[in-house]
Parts: structure tokens; sequence; C-alpha cells
């Protein structure tokens, strides 16, 4: 009986059938009860202690077993929670529903292992795969498809597809609203309300990491003219297109924001002022191959940097701002098409 129990608990305690439960706690007690009659030979009786003995440790084991499990399954929802309510979007780079897809996605594979893909049905596109199998995702009106990899062994809690669904509504809502308030709609950057949101998040992260932060300002040179010789339009394609090349130039954690009519600001997590001066050479170079039709020169920009330490706080981002200015200022004094360090 104790090695049944042993053996059935490679399953689980609740797969185990009630009658062999009932068999196995039945025989712990009677076993040893038996032992102590006395019409039965010393041998049996020993055997039937063993058998007690077995019995309750296999008992144990299964309860061991069962347990385990839970906590297991405890851990992974608790995780679920955590990453459920850390979902937000990101504003820079990931402002995009796709990013915010992902990020639920992953948030569900901590429970779900089986997830494979995640879909809205609409113009919020899929992650990840579609599979056979899917569960609905309930959203209040719309309608978000799980898909699995195989069925599930276990049924998915109700709520945890209410909760998903409710958690993925909130997030996309945010992501159409932070796309509306936080960025400029010409070049998808952030815009100044952006950088203000955003600002807090990142020196948290330098100052946890102790992590240096450049700031850089970059400003089109004679822009002006482009507006005055070939139209605004062609100036507005002109802006469009240094910002693809800023946000194409930084890295995940960086900010590019637009800072004024024709001015950018780049915030770049781990650069040091050379650091910093090798990526606004990248995209000042970029930008001067970059064919802007009709325009027939090539286009030019100045910077200036500063920066460059693991900030004390935002009071010293925002000297560095200015630092950034004045470096700047004396690019274009100095002849434009070209990089300053403050
Ligand atoms: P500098 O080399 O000294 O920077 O000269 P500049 O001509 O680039 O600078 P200035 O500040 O004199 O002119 C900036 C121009 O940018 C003036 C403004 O009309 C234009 N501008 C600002 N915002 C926009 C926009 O959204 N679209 C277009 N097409 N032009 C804009
Ligand atoms: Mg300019
Ligand atoms: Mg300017």
């Amino acid at each position: 009986m104790g090695y049944l129990l042993i053996g059935m608990s490679a399953g689980s305690w609740e797969s185990i059938s009630f009658p062999s439960q009932a068999l196995a706690l039945t025989g712990l007690v009677i076993f040893p009860f038996l032992s102590f009659s006395e019409n039965i030979p010393l041998g049996t009786r020993i055997l039937l202690v063993y058998g007690g003995i077995v019995g309750a440790l296999g008992l144990l084991y299964a309860i061991h077993l069962e347990r385990v499990r839970t906590e297991e399954k405890h851990a992974r929802w608790i995780r679920f929670l955590g990453e459920l309510a850390r979902l937000s979007p990101r504003i820079t780079q990931t402002l995009s529903p796709e990013a915010a897809l992902l990020s639920a996605l992953e948030a569900t594979r901590t429970l779900i292992p089986e997830a494979a893909g995640l879909e809205v049905r609409g113009r919020r596109g899929l992650v990840g795969q579609r599979t056979p199998y899917s569960v609905k995702v309930p959203m209040n009106g719309e309608v978000a498809h799980l898909f699995l990899q195989k069925p599930l062994t276990e049924p998915v809690p109700e709520g945890l597809l209410s909760l998903l669904g409710e958690r993925l509504r909130q997030v996309l809502r945010q992501v159409e609203w932070g796309t509306l308030a936080l960025t400029d709609p010409l070049t998808g950057l952030l815009n100044r309300r952006g950088l203000e949101t955003e600002l807090p998040k990142l020196l948290a992260l330098t100052q946890r990491y102790h992590t240096p932060l450049s700031v850089a300002l970059l400003d089109i040179d004679h822009f002006k003219r482009v507006n005055d010789s070939f139209g605004h339009p062609v100036g507005d394609k002109v802006l469009e297109v240094l910002g693809r090349i800023l946000q194409e130039s930084i890295r995940r954690e960086d900010l590019a924001v637009r800072y004024g009519g024709e001015e950018f600001l780049l915030l770049l997590y781990g650069a040091d002022e050379q650091a910093a001066k090798e990526v606004v050479e990248r995209i000042r170079s970029r930008f001067r191959t970059q064919k802007v039709d009709p325009i027939p020169y090539p286009l030019t920009l100045s910077a200036g940097i500063a920066g460059g330490k693991v900030p004390k706080g935002q009071e010293e981002v925002e000297e560095w701002f200015l630092k950034a200015d004045y470096a700047l200022l004396r690019a274009k004094e100095s002849g434009r098409d070209r990089i300053t360090l403050a």
C-alpha cells in the first residue's frame, strides 16, 4: 500500500482516486492494530508493522509533493501578478501596441508556459505565433486571443483571463493616450511633456545602476533656408527624416525628444561624453548622406554635448541642458556642421 502511494505520488495527490486514498489510510491504522492480535505469528506481525510504516512514509511523501506543487503554483501566480502590475508601455521607441502586447505575453508565460501568441482583433496585430489552440481573453468590448503551443493540461482560471484582458485594455489605452499627449506627431519622438514624464524614470535608472548619462542638443543648420526655398512640406519631410535617424541611432533606454522646432534633444544612457560624441557623429553623417527631394545639397546639423557623468539629480541634468545649449551655440558660431563638447 505504501509503495502504491509513493508510486502514485509521482502524479498528484488530487489525481489519486478516493478509494486508493481511503485504502491507504485504513491500511495505516489496521496494519499496526492487527499486529497486536495474539493469534498472528510474529513474522506476519513484523510484516504488518513494516507495511504500516511504509504506508505512513508514502502518505507523508504524497503530502510533501503536493505541498511543493502548491508552493510552485503560488510562486508562479505571484510572478504573474507582479509582471502584470509592472506591465506599462515604455514611452520612447517601444510606445507601440505591439510592445504592450509582447510584455503581456511575457507576463502570461510565467503562469501559462504554453502561451505562444497574443492577438487583439483589429489594428493592433499579433505578437508571437498564431496556433490551432487558443483561449479567448475578454477585454470589455474587444476580444483578444491567447494562442497556445498545445492544449492546456489544466484549465485556465476564469479570473486570470479577465485580469489579463482588463490590464491589456488599460495598457493599450495608455499607449493611445501616451502617443497623443507625449509624442510629437510629425517625428514620433517625445515632446517636452514626454520628456518630463520619462526623465525621472531614466534618472532613477542611472542612480540605481550608477550609470553615466549624456545630453546632446542637435539643431539643423540653416533650416529656415529649406523652408524658404522649398516650402514648408519639404521642411517637414526633413524633420521626419531626422526623427527617424534619431530613433534608429539610439538604444532602448535612451530618450529622443523634439525639443523645439528643428531642435532635438538626446539623453544617452550609459554614455560618457566621448561615447555620446560618437553617437551624434554617426547621426550627423547619416543625416548628411540622406537625400530629401528636391533639396540638391547635403543637409547638416550642429550639436552640443554635456554631462557624461552619473547625474546627482534632475537639477544637474537641467544644468546640462543649458551647457549643451551653450556648446551648440559655439558650434554654430564656429561655422556649423560640427559637434562641440561643453
Ligand atoms: P541655424 O543654422 O542658426 O540653426 O539657422 P536655422 O535657419 O536653422 O534656425 P532658425 O531658428 O532661424 O529657424 C528655424 C526654423 O524652423 C524657423 C521655423 O519656421 C522652422 N520650423 C520650426 N518648426 C517647424 C516645423 O514643424 N516644420 C517646418 N517645416 N519648419 C519648422
Ligand atoms: Mg537651426
Ligand atoms: Mg533652432
